[in-house]
């Protein structure tokens, strides 16, 4: 695996596998990689010809008072693993070389990119569209891996692509938990025990909605309650939203027909974390 710093040689070696016609698999990651980021990789992997995983704290997908500074880096952790799994490039460029002096463009997605998420993050999505449209510029995918755990950045992705005339297919895969179901994140780095413990509020309480929905409750409004209440049963949780939404364009449903995304932000003390799950249920024949 060759680990690639510059975005000159990346566009490079891209452009020589394209000549020799070999496909491209991309898997974008903010490193301090853990079995979610490992799954996308694997599916490169099987997919396509060359793998190629970028390790990059965004710098733009932060807000002012974030945790930038303090997000978990561990390049060698990360290298090693992604050895191990048969990667061959790892793209690890400085913040200084995507966005040099002078840097002054942004990509935006109007509207997705406000709701959910984007509603405590307002400029979040624009980081992540501005780095992703850099990133299958630079390294010219056939095909990129992204996980359903970010739901939101999924549909933004795909709409990014399919507005901008990207030949790439985004390729969306399920979640990965831990073995009592948290979803896995860099970010669970940072809870203690006791919030380790309470972070399952969010995987039971979206247990809890697809059950409720999957029993017939078919109004938002109750499903969002008793997420609401389970949250706030919990003392080291304060919810940041709770939505039921269309997963397709993530308008918001307030009657549950056919699929619906539940999705939840939860801070755990100091730290948030998102989640969601997808619920299907038979569509009312129309009389
Ligand atoms: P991140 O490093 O958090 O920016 O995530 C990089 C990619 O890994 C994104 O497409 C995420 O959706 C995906 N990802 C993160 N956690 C998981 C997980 N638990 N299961 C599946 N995919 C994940």
């Amino acid at each position: 695996m060759r680990i690639v710093t510059s975005v000159r040689a990346m566009k490079s070696a891209a452009a020589r596998f394209k000549a020799a016609g070999r496909t491209i698999g991309l898997v974008p990651t903010m490193g301090s990689l853990h079995e979610g980021h490992l799954s996308l990789v694997r599916a490169s992997k099987k997919a396509a010809d060359v793998t190629v995983v970028s390790v990059f704290v965004n710098p733009s997908q932060f807000g002012p008072g974030e945790d930038l500074k303090t997000y978990p880096r561990d390049l060698k952790r990360d290298a090693r693993l992604l050895r191990a799994e048969g990667a061959d490039i790892l793209f690890h460029p400085r913040p200084e070389e995507m966005y040099p002096r002078g840097y002054r463009t942004y990509v935006e997605v109007h509207d997705l990119q406000n709701r959910l998420c984007g509603a405590s993050r307002p400029t979040h999505f624009r980081g992540v569209c501005t780095v992703v449209l850099k990133l299958f510029h630079i390294v010219r995918p056939d095909r990129a891996f992204f996980g359903r755990k970010d739901a939101q950045q999924a549909v933004i992705i795909r709409r990014m692509a399919e507005d901008l005339d990207v030949d790439v297919r985004i390729e969306i895969r399920p979640i990965i938990r831990d073995s009592d179901g948290l979803a896995l994140s860099s970010r669970n780095a940072y809870l203690s025990a006791e919030e380790r413990r309470a972070a399952l509020v969010l995987t039971r309480s979206l247990k809890e909605a697809k059950m409720t929905i999957e029993r017939g409750e078919n109004r938002s409004a109750a499903v969002l309650a008793r997420i609401r209440r389970r949250v706030a049963a919990e003392p080291l949780a304060r919810l940041d939203y709770a939505a039921v939404v269309d997963p397709e364009d993530l308008e918001p449903l307030a009657v549950i027909q056919g699929r619906a995304l539940v999705a939840v932000a939860v801070f755990i003390g100091r730290t948030r974390l998102i989640d969601n799950v997808t619920v299907e249920t038979a569509k009312k024949k129309r009389r």
